[in-house]
């Protein structure tokens, strides 16, 4: 990558964050204070500590950045990979920051990350890694359910949360609130339901809701719904997998191409979104796989001809070497950072529709935000309503079959809607709902800027404006 910075003069992802986020505080009035304070990130610990294995001592380097303290605790996930560094973790934490502040989840924005190839080390050695970081975390109050709450990221999935989770319990054994140290948790050590698919979900959210604006799709040259939309996805992992599952099996849209680090499979006719999975679960990439034509140079994909691209692997992917070639007219950034700034500034002016990392994947800090909220109220949702609702229901349905006997049976209820009527929502459906309608409303709040301003482009910046505005407003209360 840095051999490319300086052929390309492509800004760092650190730098393409500051730039974008310029770009919009240009268009703002906020005092070259607060702007400068909204800016920069508060602090960054970096520490570097051992551990015995495989009979020898290992020196892993570990990092929590905390960009904003306007709200705490501050939220961000952990990154496990070896291209972690401080930069990056500065970028994900600004990120963010305003992810929060655009979905209303009441946090600061933080981000940790630790270098390491997770595929190097067997379980149990990851479980020793893992537990030391968080205890080097913890014990600086890095990790703290008041304070700083880590959740999944790249390399890391809900058995990290469980470990880091038990390591604070371990370390605070008073704490009645130790489960909302970490989110991400699984549902039997604390978690909650749909929080794995949550950033998947909430993609499949974000690009209905798009296309429920006809003048907003209109802008990319697409209309109609999703049934049918050609969809290139890179990245089968947690989020990847779960927007592409989702799109193809619920809207109708066809997966015509899946990106992976070994490379890519493409399908005009739509790939088989499980059948594609359980072939990389098995094999630990795509290489191999049959049922599609597979090519080993899996990134000139992402410059295929298709309706919508889903970047959910890396940042920095789309960049000033592809962004000409770039034929999408709709990329929907799940992955943080996918576009350069340089690439931002091409695809613009190509009139291609970027719908921002910060809105496009803020679906895992809101359903962490439920999370944190049942572990802190020690109830699972829905618990205390669901039969009183379906009782209610009941009674309603009792009136209407009271009134088919009357009408001798001349009216009747259609199929099913007793059963779904009479049905009271679990978690996982209040999760989804709850997750929907953030979704939703942060889109209209983000469009409608969007749609006002003359000198806005685009949703990147009018993102930044909806929600550089929340944390200014929050500094300004507390009398910054
Ligand atoms: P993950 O580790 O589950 O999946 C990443 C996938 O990308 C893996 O399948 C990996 O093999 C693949 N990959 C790695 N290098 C690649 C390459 N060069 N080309 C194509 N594919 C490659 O990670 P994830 O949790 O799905 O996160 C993906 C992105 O989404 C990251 O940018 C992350 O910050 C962002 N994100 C994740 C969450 C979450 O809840 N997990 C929330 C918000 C944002």
């Amino acid at each position: 990558m840095a051999e490319q910075d300086s052929k390309t003069q492509e800004p760092s992802f650190r730098e393409s964050v500051d730039i974008m986020f310029n770009r919009a505080v240009k268009l703002m009035d906020l005092s070259p204070g607060l702007e400068e304070k909204i800016r920069v990130c508060n602090a960054t610990y970096v520490v570097r500590f051992g551990v015995r294995l495989r009979g020898a001592i290992h020196t892993f380097t570990g990092y929590r950045a905390v960009h904003s303290e306007h709200m705490e605790p501050v939220k961000g996930g952990i990154r496990y990979a070896l291209a972690v560094h401080q930069d990056e973790v500065e970028a994900l934490a600004a990120l963010m920051t305003y992810k929060c502040a655009l979905v209303d989840a009441p946090y600061g924005g933080s981000k940790g990350g630790l270098c390491i190839n997770p595929r190097d080390w067997d379980e149990h050695e990851l479980e020793q890694i893992t537990r030391r970081f968080a205890y080097e975390l913890i014990k600086r109050d890095m990790i703290n359910p008041a304070q700083n709450v880590p959740a999944p990221d790249m390399g890391t999935g809900e058995r990290e949360m469980a470990w880091i989770a038990d390591q604070y319990k371990r370390m605070n054994t008073t704490d009645i609130n130790g489960a909302a140290c970490v989110t991400g948790k699984p549902l039997n050590a604390g978690g909650i339901a749909g929080r794995t698919e949550a950033t998947g979900r909430g993609v499949q959210y974000a690009l209905r809701e798009f296309f429920r604006h006809p003048q907003d799709a209109a802008k990319a040259g697409l209309e109609g719904t999703l049934e049918g939309k050609r969809i290139i996805v890179q990245g089968l992992g947690n989020v990847g997998y779960h927007a592409a599952k989702f799109l193809s099996e619920e809207d109708g849209a066809k997966i015509t191409g899946i990106i992976e680090h070994d490379g890519s499979l493409y399908d005009e006719k739509g790939l088989d979104v499980e059948d594609v999975r359980a072939h990389i679960v098995a094999n630990g990439g795509v290489s191999g796989y049959a049922g599609a034509k597979h090519d080993p140079q899996g990134a000139t994909l992402l410059e295929h001809e298709c309706d919508i691209l889903i970047p959910a692997a890396l940042e920095g992917v789309i960049n000033m070497t592809n962004a000409e070639r770039i034929k999408a007219p709709l990329i929907i950034e799940a992955a943080n950072g996918p576009t350069t700034a340089g690439a931002d500034e091409i695809l613009r002016k190509k009139g291609c529709v970027i719908i921002p990392d910060m809105y496009a994947n803020a679906g895992g800090v809101t359903v962490s935000y439920f999370e944190w909220v049942k572990n802190l109220s020690h109830i699972r949702f829905g618990r205390m309503q669901r039969r009183a609702e379906e009782a209610r229901h009941q009674l309603i349905v009792e009136e209407l079959e009271r009134l088919d006997d009357m009408l001798e049976h001349r009216w009747s209820m259609t199929p099913n809607f007793k059963e779904k009527y009479l049905r009271g929502a679990d978690e996982l459906e209040l999760v989804r709902s709850g997750l929907d309608d953030t979704m939703r409303t942060a889109y209209q709040q983000m469009a409608q800027v969007w749609r006002e301003r003359d000198d806005v482009e685009d949703l990147r910046t009018a993102a930044y404006l909806v929600s550089i505005r929340k944390v200014a407003d929050s500094y300004r209360a507390k009398g910054l």
